[in-house]
């Protein structure tokens, strides 16, 4: 039996047309499944009876494990769920505004261990297949009704161009326009930096936006805080990211997590600037968020705004995150997928 949420329409399409069935038939079943939700073959009623006693033999569906739901004051809730292996893993919903970002997991725990992330803390236990990354947006949104997701980030636990098939067969999911159909532009993937990963992504030009976590411009620095990126000289990266930002119109987006006392000084923004310069980017600054688990120190404010002064006489755009659902460890670098009483 297979999970019919691994396969991407152009594969279901293909099976459908070898076993002799309509090709079309893939559409409609996406349909059922992305659009209307039914997760039933004998509900396909458009679908022929040899070819829904097919699918009923050889595919079923899978669901997600909800072990715990949180909500922040701040309105981010987060979900915790169990895989079919007992693994776990979480995804949260942030609202801002009018946009409520989807953050999506890819790997349950992750390899590349930087030093102020707990999501590696654990180390690394496999990657999520498809249907696993497909229906964390699908519960959520059956969960919470059809219009709470309006951008979907790839940043919760895990290295997502670590797990590069997976995720690139369910961002084809997520734009099919016989599935969910999701915007282009409304889906983003943060990676830590793969060099050759992002080369092959580029490659793919599924026009999503990417964003690359950079915390620091110094290299050496860069590499004690995310020792994991050792394979991947911040000159090179750069230098691809700017042969590829002349071709994109959107800007290219980098993290940049202050912390105090160690990236976050006016030469640290200089030399963010001047790496940054010639590049169609944004930088979207976030203060450290605090974990027990490290001895690093959240910013302090003066930091924050001589570091924002350089950027701004440097002509540097760039934002300032504020933290969301710090109370329920659902913010940037707390994902731990670990169950906690809620009191
Ligand atoms: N592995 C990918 C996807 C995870 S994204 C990546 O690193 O890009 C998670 C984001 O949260 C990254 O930008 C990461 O650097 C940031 N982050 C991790 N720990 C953090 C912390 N303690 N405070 C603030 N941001 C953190």
């Amino acid at each position: 039996m297979n999970d019919i949420k691994d396969y991407s329409y152009e594969e279901l399409r293909k099976i459908l047309e070898e076993e002799g069935f309509l090709p079309f038939y893939a559409k409609q079943i996406f349909s059922w499944i992305y659009k209307k939700r039914v997760e039933d073959f004998d509900k396909m009623t458009d679908i022929s009876q040899s070819c829904r006693a097919f699918l009923g033999k050889n595919f079923f569906f899978s669901t997600l494990k909800l072990v715990n739901e949180e909500t922040s004051y701040d309105g981010t809730r987060k979900f915790l769920f169990q895989l079919d292996d007992n693994s776990r893993i979480e995804t949260v919903v942030i609202p801002e505004g009018k946009r409520k970002t989807l953050c999506l997991s890819t790997q349950v725990g992750c390899r590349f261990r930087c030093s102020f992330c707990v999501s590696g803390l654990a180390g690394f236990k496999r990657n999520l297949k498809v249907s696993e990354i497909v229906n964390q947006y699908l519960y959520v949104r059956d969960f919470m009704g059809k219009n709470s997701i309006t951008n979907i980030v790839f940043m919760g636990i895990g290295e997502p161009l670590d797990n590069f098939e997976n995720v690139v067969k369910s961002i084809r999911i997520f734009l099919s326009p016989w599935g969910i159909y999701f915007g282009k532009r409304r889906l983003c993937v943060s990676t830590i930096g793969l060099l050759p990963k992002i080369i092959k992504f580029y490659k793919l030009n599924l026009g999503i936006k990417l964003s690359i976590s950079l915390h620091s411009a110094n290299y050496q620095k860069r590499l004690k805080l995310m020792p994991g990126t050792k394979d991947n000289p911040l000159e090179e990266l750069i230098s691809t990211l700017k042969k590829r930002s002349k071709k994109d119109k959107f800007p290219l987006t980098f993290e940049y997590i202050m912390i105090r006392g160690v990236n976050s000084s006016i030469d640290d923004a200089k030399e963010l600037a001047n790496l940054v310069k010639g590049l169609n980017c944004k930088i979207n600054l976030i203060p450290y968020n605090y974990s027990h688990f490290f001895s690093w120190e959240v910013p302090s404010q003066n930091e924050i705004e001589q570091f924002k002064e350089v950027l701004k006489k440097q002509n540097v755009f760039f934002t300032l995150r504020k933290s969301k659902g710090q109370d329920i460890l659902a913010s940037c670098g707390q994902l731990r997928a670990e169950f906690r009483e809620v009191d």
